[in-house]
């Protein structure tokens, strides 16, 4: 079998800094990892192929713990009503009148779309949390079709939600169970499923029911909003008597294997619910400060024993732009020069790679003989001295404006040279734009 060399790169394993070392890489595996430097000429040669990466940083794939490829064709369009005033309000007049006009065409696109700028900054594997409310049936297969010519892990589920009507939100159990039920008979270390709820505000105890019942906390996990905006909360306790972890506590959403986004506004006593129950927490600092909804203080989860990740929540595609926002955001919030420095550098290498670890099955977010191969060449020449313990420094100064040279998943070249495989980028863009004129049009 052909191997392919990443030559005498700068290699951050997820772990350790070696520098320089060549990864040799056979089918979808690291076969090993070859400190000190190799000069090309000493390749077995034939059908071995070799990717110069000399002086170059090289990292494992980065990993989206929360986004929403169906956001992908909003980018620049106007509202039809009067500008928002509240989350409430930006859901209506925004994210729910577009995702009622989207079409399959539509979905596909923003798959296609949001997969190439996921490339292109170096992600590899990404949790979607995906909402077409009148475009169900199939939408989770159309997104995986799309993402799997470009080669990227995914973990997909459909939003339910009641905002739709009976019919959409039956719709979407039956899409989240039959999407689930195909991840369980294909390569799950590709595509996996998760059970996709809204939030609390939008889900009656019925189809809550409904959900739990069909879903599984412990086997795939849920995928929700929790508390994002103070309306979670407020119509949980006014409508059922408690906050909105406890009621997803009894409806028995919780668990080792779900993950609960946002979680911004939730007191002590639910830190500690969730904590017990073992959820992940994925925090998306771009879209908090761009809804106005305030910020979880991450330590406080940290403390609780709580597992947090970082998503995007579809603001960006650039895991790196993020991590500088969550990094401020901390910072600013505690009013301690560098506070940030407490939580944040854990997230996109540590507990990011540990999601997807869990999630698929194998060791992703850390380049080790048998590990698959999934990595960036950056092109990203480290001008002041690396290790494992400063990367969080080069990160926030230096590779938030870093190009992805080189992408690989599973052993197969993704990006190559700024060349994408899996799609023609600019003929995308092309059907993107007349797409969204007509999206815009129906909106
Ligand atoms: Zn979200």
């Amino acid at each position: 079998m052909s191997r392919t060399f990443i030559g005498n790169g700068i290699v951050y394993t997820g772990k350790e800094v070696l520098s320089p070392a060549t990864i040799a890489i056979e089918g979808d595996r690291i076969l090993e990892i070859v400190p000190g430097a190799l000069p090309e000429k000493d390749l077995p040669g034939g059908q071995d192929r070799w990717i110069d990466a000399t002086g170059r940083l090289v990292t494992p794939g980065l990993v989206n713990a929360h986004t929403h490829i169906y956001s992908a064709l909003a980018r620049g369009i106007a509202l039809k009503d009067p500008p928002p005033t509240n989350f409430l309000e930006t859901l209506e007049r925004l994210w729910w009148r577009l995702d009622r006009a989207l079409t399959m065409e539509d979905i596909e696109l923003s798959a296609r779309l949001h997969g190439v700028e996921c490339l292109r900054s170096g992600v590899t594997t990404i949790f979607d949390h995906h909402s077409s409310q009148h475009a169900i049936r199939g939408s989770l297969q159309t997104i995986s079709a799309a993402l799997e010519d470009l080669g990227l892990r995914a973990c997909l589920c459909f939003e339910v939600s009641d905002r739709d009507g009976p019919a959409a939100a039956a719709a979407g159990i039956e899409e989240n169970r039959s999407f689930l039920r195909e991840c369980a008979g294909a390569d799950g270390s590709m595509r996996r499923a998760k059970f996709g709820l809204h939030a609390s505000f939008t889900l009656s105890n019925e189809t809550l029911k409904a959900g739990a019942a069909a879903g599984d906390a412990d086997g795939a996990g849920f995928h929700i909003h929790v508390a994002e905006g103070t309306i979670d909360q407020a119509l949980s306790r006014e409508r059922y008597g408690c906050g909105v972890i406890e009621r997803l506590k009894e409806f028995g959403i919780l668990g080792k294997k779900t993950i609960a986004v946002h979680g911004v506004h939730l007191d002590d006593r639910e830190i500690e619910i969730l904590a017990a129950s073992g959820a992940w927490h994925a925090h998306c600092p771009q879209s908090n400060m761009n809804n106005a909804v305030g910020a979880p203080v991450l330590s406080r989860f940290g403390r609780a024993g709580i597992r947090t990740a970082l998503g995007t929540d579809g603001f960006t595609a650039n895991m790196f732009r993020e991590g500088l926002a969550a990094h401020l955001l901390q910072t600013h919030m505690a009013g301690v020069p560098g506070a940030g420095y407490e939580t944040v550098p854990d997230l996109l290498f540590g507990a990011n790679a540990a999601l997807a670890r869990e999630t698929f099955g194998v060791e992703i977010g850390h380049l080790t003989p048998g590990a698959p191969a999934d990595l960036v060449v950056w092109d990203y020449v480290p001008p002041t001295p690396i290790a494992k313990e400063n990367i969080w420094g080069h990160v926030l100064f230096g590779l938030v404006n870093a190009r992805a040279m080189e992408v690989m998943i599973a052993g197969r070249h993704r990006l190559t040279d700024g060349r994408l495989f899996g799609g023609d980028e600019d003929a995308i863009s092309a059907r993107c734009r007349e797409a969204a004129e007509r999206l815009w049009e129906r909106f």
